[in-house]
């Protein structure tokens, strides 16, 4: 098979704010630049659902006039993102990959996005997902698929595929994702960039169309490290529109990133390299852990004894909020509402039927029966209970180690099609994300190798509760060790 190279040199975000600052680029040719891009690729890839040309353009000259007067330019100054469609931006579209939402436009900005914006970056548009981000593949979105920018015929992962194939192609320097079991992860490890999970708590999830609330996280896509990290250092931090929003103080995530491993202790769990790893997989994660050996690391064995059960756990915890969350969606408020019904009844079965996509409605199902009276105890409540274990794995794992190696998925990007008619193989994709998300601790996932057929691999860090310049400083150095 051919596999094309998706672009390898991005504009970074420091070179973007220098240059504009120097006067040697405009915000405006940035823009446009990005936008020719997306014309060029994005009929192959089907990254964005919308783009708003004249809105990037505003928000770019606003940075070029800053820049003509000499001022001090924000830290994104410049800076072409994209957003992922299940965050709401005030006027425009957000479907959240469904057809329910169609039509719909949003009244007000999300925090994360009012954040980016603030700190000079311009939106360039709005990034396909799986429908109300569920799915490991975006193949479960409304308006087709994403296709991964590294070979045309796979996905690019899943829910954020968009915002990972976005950055892969340098139709973006920075997308916004998210990630309620994986979503941020596994895409960025199918799609060869760099995606944070952050805390749950540290960015905010005001104007973030609900999946399942507890596990639901808002974080950023990009090339590098660093800028990741930057990233994370802007959208971080408390918001009193979020109840579960933390107030700790937002450090700076770029300062420790070149302090090395030297004297770290990283574990590796052995529940995560058992059958059904993709030895290639194996291979470009082991030759990394070697390598951070090398550069001073100790590294540790270490046992997180119930990771098998958070695939059943999480599919019962997050269809059961998805149930709840996605009942609002009855045809009278938002989007879609069918045109053949004549009592409100039928008006609001017809309108879910037609508006909901097959897995969305599996997932309402499913939670909805795990919720049921006579069932919550033997569902939700257990699972509740098993979520403790995963976590309690976690803290003691976390006295002992300063951060965790693991694969971010199974195997690199699969065949679009592969796996869409066997859910409990797709719900797998997921092994080794879900439990972090359980947990609510920090993780990423950074590029650490290409397979055979030169299909990206990431390597899944995942870090103490707020512990995000831990993990990035380790993500910096596997990095700097690639190149
Ligand atoms: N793939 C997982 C799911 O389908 C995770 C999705 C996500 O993180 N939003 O639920």
């Amino acid at each position: 098979m051919t596999v094309e190279t998706a672009e390898t040199k991005p504009l970074s975000i420091g070179d973007i704010r220098s240059s504009i600052a120097s006067g040697e680029s405009k915000a405006n040719a940035i823009a446009e630049a990005s936008f020719e891009k997306i014309e060029a690729r994005d009929p192959q890839i089907h990254a964005y659902l919308s783009v708003n040309r004249e809105r990037a353009l505003e928000q770019a000259s606003r940075i070029d006039d800053l820049a003509a007067k000499g001022e001090s330019l924000p830290v994104l100054a410049g800076v072409p993102v994209g957003i992922k469609d299940v965050l709401t931006i005030e006027g425009l579209p957000a479907t959240a990959g469904s057809k329910i939402l169609e039509g719909w436009r949003a009244p007000y900005t999300a925090t994360a996005v009012q954040k980016l914006e603030a700190a000079g970056a311009v939106v360039l548009g709005k990034l396909n997902c799986d429908e109300f981000a569920m799915g490991s593949s975006n193949e479960n979105s409304a308006y087709g698929p994403v296709h991964n920018p590294y070979a045309l015929d796979r996905v690019p992962g899943g829910s954020s595929g968009g915002s990972a194939a976005a950055v892969a192609a340098g139709m973006a320097v920075a997308t916004l994702g998210t990630d309620t079991g994986g979503s941020i992860r596994q895409p960025a490890s199918f799609c060869g960039v760099v995606g944070i999970l952050p805390t749950y708590g540290r960015v905010s999830r005001y104007g973030l169309i609900a999946f399942a609330s507890s596990l639901d996280r808002v974080g950023p896509f990009t090339a590098s490290v660093r800028d990741a990290a930057t990233v994370l250092g802007v959208i971080a931090g408390h918001d009193p529109q979020d109840a579960t929003s933390s107030p700790l103080p937002v450090p700076d995530y770029t300062a420790d990133l070149d302090k090395g491993v030297a004297g770290l202790k990283l574990g590796i769990p052995s529940e995560y390299f058992a059958e059904g790893l993709d030895p290639e997989v194996r291979a470009a994660v082991e030759r990394s852990i070697d390598q951070l050996r090398s550069a001073g690391a100790t590294v540790k064995p270490i046992s997180l004894p119930h990771s098998r059960y958070a695939i059943p756990t999480y599919y019962v915890i997050a269809t059961a909020e998805a149930s709840a969350n996605l009942a609002r969606f009855d045809g009278v408020r938002y989007g879609f509402r069918a045109k053949d019904a004549n009592t409100l009844s039928s008006m609001y079965r017809r309108s879910r039927d037609l508006g909901f996509g097959a897995e969305v409605k599996r997932r309402i199902m499913l939670g909805t029966y795990a919720l049921s009276a006579g069932y919550y105890d033997a569902y939700y409540k257990k699972a509740q209970q098993v979520r403790r274990l995963l976590t309690e794995d976690f803290l003691k794992a976390f006295a002992e180690v300063d951060a965790i190696l693991t694969p971010t998925a199974p195997t690199p990007a699969f065949k679009l099609g592969e796996k869409v008619d066997d859910p409990v193989s797709m719900y797998l994709a997921d092994i080794y994300t879900v439990t972090a998300s359980l947990a609510g601790i920090c993780g990423l996932s950074v590029p650490c190798g290409k397979s055979s057929e030169g299909l990206p691999i990431g390597l899944q860090i995942l870090g103490k509760h707020f512990d995000e310049a831990m993990m990035l400083r380790v993500a910096q150095t596997v990095e700097a060790l690639q190149s």
